[in-house]
């Protein structure tokens, strides 16, 4: 994990300390900011510096930022999808669809068949087969077509994604059998309410998953506490001036301290699922 010195190295952050060396607290925002000064790594890494891998945040969209990972990082990130899928229930011999986009760390860190330097990626650990329909609306008959002929376990869901996959579904006649459908949305959480529409919708028990690329944070909704688990062996959860922050353990190339969690609350540990995972809330 960075020290204080390292951080002082990088643009970034140097903003961000306070006069005890303590960063404050930052968001997308805040890089988005950073990146119109035309460092698409937004100061997060040294000067001269180049990740063996880069990927582009979804948000902002303009401008550009990209956070940079070492394929050990990148393996430590997936851990925290597979503890998700494992959470909900999935294991060998079951299919996982997911209708995200192609560059949602949901489908990255699920198998080197999309990010080869994971040598395995978390689907692939637990013995489940994916398969990925790239999430934009007009791909619903495709996506009602791979639930008719594959018939998945589970779905890996875009929360825009809903409604057009319902239409498709009942045009085609299909009915969706899988065990639970995880909503997502590209920062954040989905709001309670829209995955609660989303089981309305689909007729499925619904999870949401809860995600801030900027921070390689990656969380699953537990089925039965109904928070989001943080493994406390990846992140570090406070709350800064009221606010709730992640700091991402494993990141070294591109560090994350103090990133925001928005619109989250801060639970104690204490899950019967995973006693020792921080928990948020985010209704
Ligand atoms: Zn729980």
């Amino acid at each position: 994990m960075p020290v204080g010195g390292e951080l002082e190295a990088l643009e970034f952050y140097r903003s961000r300390l306070d006069a005890e060396g303590n960063v404050r607290p930052w968001d997308v925002d805040d890089l988005a900011e950073f990146a119109g000064h035309g460092d698409p790594f937004a100061g997060r890494v040294a000067p001269g510096d180049r990740p063996t891998l880069s990927f582009q945040l979804e948000v902002p969209e303009e401008p550009v930022v990209w956070i940079g990972a070492e394929p050990a990082e990148v393996y430590a990130w997936s851990m925290a999808l597979e503890q998700s899928l494992r959470l909900w229930g999935l294991g060998p011999g079951d299919t996982l669809a997911l209708f995200d986009y192609g560059s949602s760390p949901l489908v990255l860190l699920s198998s080197s068949a999309y990010l080869p330097y994971l040598g395995q990626g978390a689907a692939q650990r637990l013995g489940v087969t994916t398969v990925c329909s790239d999430g934009v609306a007009n791909a619903a008959d495709r996506m009602a077509e791979t639930v008719e002929m594959l018939d998945p376990a589970a779905i890996v869901l875009r929360a825009e994604l809903v409604v057009p996959l319902a239409g498709a579904l009942r045009r085609r006649g299909v009915r969706l059998r899988c065990r639970w459908v995880a909503l997502c949305c590209s920062e954040g959480a989905p709001r309670r309410v829209e995955a609660h529409a989303c089981e309305q919708a689909l007729q499925v028990p619904t999870r949401r998953v809860l995600r801030a690329d900027a921070a390689f944070v990656l969380a699953p909704e537990c089925p039965t506490c109904d928070r989001f688990h943080l493994d406390s062996d990846l992140y570090r959860l406070e709350t800064v001036q009221g606010a709730v922050t992640v700091t991402t353990l494993f990141a070294r190339r591109c560090p994350s301290h103090r990133y925001l969690l928005g619109a989250a609350g801060a639970d104690s540990p204490g899950c019967p699922a995973a006693p020792g995972s921080w928990r948020v809330r985010w209704d």
